[in-house]
This record gives C-alpha cells, sequence and structure tokens, in this order.
C-alpha cells in the first residue's frame, strides 16, 4: 500500500470507526486515486481527498409512528450530505432494517462519483432509515413516510438536496414523501425524483438503472466485438433494478434465467420471458410476495432457499455467459466470483451498488474479464433522475423514445470517459481505475474552482 493510501485509509478508519463498508469503499477509490496523485501534486497540497471523504453534512433524526394497532414504534432517519461541488446533493432513500450510518456513508461516498460521471450537474448524497417496509400495511407504509418527511423536509430542497429511492423505497413511498413534503411546504416542485408520471414524474425513470446498466454491458461486449444476442444470465434481485435489468435484456437478445430475494433464488433453465417477468413484476410490486412462489408457478424453474452454512451463493454457481447483481452490496464473494469465472461468466456489469467483494473485484480484474463496476454500470437510475429534476425545471415532458435516448447515450458516454481515464492512467480495460479517476476529476477540480470551502 502506497503512503498515500495508507495516510488516507488511517484517517478515514479513526474518524469512522466500526463502517466497514465506508471504509471498503473508499479504499477502492483512493486505490485507484494513487495513479493521479503523481501528475496532479495540487490535489494533495489542497487536501482534495481528505475533503471528499469527509461528509459535508450528516443528519440523523428520530422518526416516531403509530403501527397498525395503535402501538409507537421508533425508527433512525438519516441523509448524509456528501458533497455539493458539481450541484445540489443527489442519491436515494433506503428502507431497510441493515441501514445504518456506515452504510449509508459508502452509498454517498459512491454517488459522488457516480454522478460526476453522468456528466450532468449533481453532487452527491444518499440517506434512508432501519425501517423493514417487509409485511407491514400500506397504512403504516405512509405513517412511517408521513413522519420521515416531517423532519428531512427541513434539509432538502429542489436547488439544495433531491432524494429518491432505492432498496424499499419506490413508486408508492415516494408518493408518501412527496405528498407530506407538498403539505408542510406548501410547495408543488421537484423535490423528489422517481415521481408519478402524473405529477412530475418522467418516463424510463423506474426503467433507467436496469437498463441502463445493460446497456452498460453491451458498450462493453461492442469492444470486443460482440453484443447481447443469444448471452445466457445470472441476475440477482427481483426488485426494481433486477426488473428492468430483465426486460432489457430480453429486449437485447439475451436469456436471463435467475431471480433472487433475501428468502433465495430460483433458477429457470427454460429462460425468464415477458409473461414471467410480467407475473414476478406483479409479485413483487403489487402482491408484495417472495420469489420462492415462481417456482411454485412456472415448473420449469427450482427454487433454492437461502443456506447459511454455505460460505458461498450458489446463484452465482451456474453456467452462463453474463452476470447482473442487482440486489444489495457483497453479495458476490472471492468463493462466488470464483464460481462464476470457472462457469464461463465475462460479462459481469453491477446494477447493484458495491455487490462484489474487494478480493471478488481483484479476481475479475486479474482475469480481464468485462467488469463494469457498479459507480459505472448503474448510474443510469441517477441520470434520468437527473433528467426528470431538467423536465420539472423545464415543466415539460420528454417522450419514452427521448429519455430513453439520453439514457443509452450517457451510459455509451461514461463507458468511453471510464475506458480512456483507464487508458490514460495506465491500466487499459479496468473499468475500476477509469470510472473512479473519471469520476474524481470533474470533482475534484470543481473543489480547487470554489476553495476551501
Ligand atoms: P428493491 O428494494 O426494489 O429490490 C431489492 C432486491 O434485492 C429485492 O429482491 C430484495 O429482496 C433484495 N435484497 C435487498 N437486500 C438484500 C439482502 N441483504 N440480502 C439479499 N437480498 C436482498 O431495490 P432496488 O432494485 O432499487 O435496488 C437494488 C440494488 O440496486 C441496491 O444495491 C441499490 O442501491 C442499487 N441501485 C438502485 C437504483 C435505483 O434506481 N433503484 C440506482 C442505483 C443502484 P427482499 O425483497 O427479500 O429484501
Amino acid at each position: 500500500m502506497s503512503e498515500f493510501v495508507n495516510s488516507i485509509m488511517a484517517m478515514v478508519k479513526a474518524k469512522n470507526p466500526a463502517e466497514p463498508e465506508f471504509h471498503q469503499a473508499v479504499m477502492e477509490v483512493v486505490e485507484s486515486l494513487d495513479l493521479v496523485m503523481d501528475k496532479h501534486p495540487e490535489y494533495r497540497t489542497s487536501k482534495i481527498v481528505e475533503r471528499i471523504c469527509e461528509p459535508e453534512r450528516v443528519i440523523m433524526f428520530r422518526v416516531p409512528w403509530l403501527d397498525d394497532q395503535g402501538d409507537p414504534q421508533v425508527n433512525r432517519g438519516f441523509r448524509i450530505e456528501m458533497n455539493s461541488a458539481i450541484g445540489p446533493y443527489k442519491g436515494g432513500l433506503r428502507f431497510h432494517p441493515s441501514v445504518n450510518l456506515g452504510i449509508l456513508k459508502f452509498l454517498a461516498f459512491e454517488q459522488v462519483f457516480k454522478n460526476s460521471l453522468t456528466t450532468l450537474p449533481m453532487g452527491g448524497g444518499k440517506g434512508g432509515s432501519d425501517f423493514d417496509p417487509k409485511g407491514k400495511s400500506d397504512n403504516e407504509v405512509m405513517r412511517f413516510c408521513q413522519s420521515f418527511m416531517t423532519e428531512l423536509q427541513r434539509h432538502i430542497g429542489q436547488f439544495t438536496d433531491v432524494p429518491a429511492g432505492d432498496i424499499g423505497v419506490g413508486g408508492r413511498e415516494i408518493g408518501f414523501l412527496f405528498g407530506q413534503y407538498k403539505r408542510i411546504r406548501n410547495e408543488f416542485v421537484g423535490v423528489l425524483t422517481g415521481k408519478g408520471l402524473a405529477w412530475g414524474g418522467s418516463l424510463i425513470r423506474p426503467e433507467a438503472t436496469g437498463y441502463g446498466a445493460v446497456y452498460f454491458a453491451a458498450n462493453m461486449l461492442e469492444t470486443r466485438g460482440e453484443t447481447l444476442e443469444g448471452k445466457t444470465a445470472i441476475v440477482s434481485g427481483s426488485g426494481n433494478v433486477a426488473q428492468y435489468t430483465t426486460e432489457k435484456l430480453l429486449d437485447l437478445g439475451a436469456k436471463p434465467m435467475t431471480f433472487s430475494d433475501s428468502g433465495g433464488y430460483v433458477y429457470d433453465e427454460a429462460g425468464v420471458d415477458r409473461e414471467k417477468l410480467a407475473w414476478v413484476m406483479d409479485l413483487k410490486n403489487v402482491r408484495r410476495g417472495r420469489i420462492s412462489e415462481y417456482a411454485e408457478k412456472f415448473k420449469s424453474a427450482t427454487y433454492y432457499p437461502i443456506d447459511s452454512g454455505l460460505d458461498y451463493n450458489p446463484l452465482w454457481d451456474h453456467k452462463a455467459d453474463c452476470a447482473f447483481p442487482s440486489a444489495t452490496q457483497n453479495e458476490i464473494n472471492a468463493k462466488d466470483a470464483q464460481n462464476l469465472l470457472n462457469n464461463g461468466v465475462y460479462v459481469v456489469s453491477e446494477g447493484a451498488n458495491m455487490p462484489t467483494t474487494p478480493d471478488g473485484v481483484e479476481l475479475f480484474l486479474d482475469k480481464k474479464i468485462l467488469y463494469g463496476p457498479g459507480k459505472a454500470a448503474n448510474a443510469g437510475g441517477v441520470a434520468v433522475s437527473g433528467l426528470e429534476m431538467s423536465q420539472n425545471s423545464l415543466r415539460l415532458s420528454w417522450t419514452r423514445e427521448e429519455v430513453d435516448g439520453r439514457l443509452s447515450g450517457i451510459m455509451k458516454s461514461i463507458h468511453d470517459a471510464s475506458k480512456a481515464a483507464a487508458e490514460e492512467f495506465g491500466t487499459p480495460d479496468n473499468y475500476v481505475n477509469g470510472a473512479n479517476i473519471a469520476g474524481f476529476l470533474k470533482v475534484a477540480n470543481t473543489m480547487l474552482d470554489q476553495g476551501v470551502v
């Protein structure tokens, strides 16, 4: 480890104890930035990296609400406003029992570089709560969202901080949050993205992250003169990102074969087709059921419940060409990565944030497969959120074709910028270094322009 990486990591660990995901995310970025520091001593003298690792503001608050029995419940709410150099803070809200300060700091940190890569003027932030929407009634989710927004509203705004969805926060939750913001502030503005189409949302926003991850894979394949046509794919998750990854894979002639949730996964040898996908969308978005039901409905599929005694996830141990991790962080460990490689997978495009552990990433890079890290590959979601903000400001709605065209153009420019930066800094085809460096340079140069603030 270089003296630069060592000193940054010592500082980050001392200031943020017991936040392993945040340490992991910072480590991955500063290892890439090590390649930049000799060429740019000004970043060291201005302590740009030290400043980028320190959130501009961290907000933590109590979220009290009444359940359906009339009993009080209490959760913790967060918003990490990480960096506003190039635009208002922008990043999703996650509602999941695993949410804590360290996980949100890792996500907010990643968001800074991702948003910069999109070419749109957005800073980085992230927020959420340890609230678990699973098993709650619509009324409980509404009361929770209203209480959450009652505090959050004083910290956000269309020009300050514009949250969106993430795990556990979809169209239903954004609706309840927006309703409460509007009621308290008495203003109808684009303070959230992922809104419904009738009240300021953008076409293609729900699809954007999954579509974008598939476009990114297609861009990587194109560098080898290949396409997704006829390729087999393993997809994890069964939420927003997994669903639209599957849809775009079908559009481009690939054969997706899996879905998962926190209970286990299904492997469908015959492949997931449009009818099965529509059934999963209804299962997950309307009936809010479990993926195990897929194997009861479709006989070509087998369900494998999670076996916590295993040190690997058998989901990643099937023959395929491509993998699209679309559930959560650290879902592919080194053993899973090795299993993917042994099974012939040579394209990994990350819809989820940081789904691969560092030793897994190392294996992918060593084997020189086409590996698109989340901060580049899943930037389509926030990119279309940025386009939603533009449409809100213009008070216009673009067509599906217009937004999808812009999305695919943005994914291509993220791909090309990452590839070019990897090459410029001596590690051709390493999209990890490329994305980290390309995302960093714009933010770092802006911070130099704006002085010590
Ligand atoms: P959803 O809540 O719609 O779906 C999440 C899926 O992942 C569900 O199938 C869920 O299963 C599963 N999952 C969540 N946590 C775990 C866990 N700890 N172990 C196993 N499975 C888990 O979320 P999204 O699809 O929106 O998000 C998925 C990933 O994509 C996240 O990493 C998110 O940060 C990332 N992402 C999302 C963007 C977006 O626009 N939505 C943008 C960029 C990145 P279960 O229902 O059982 O919990």
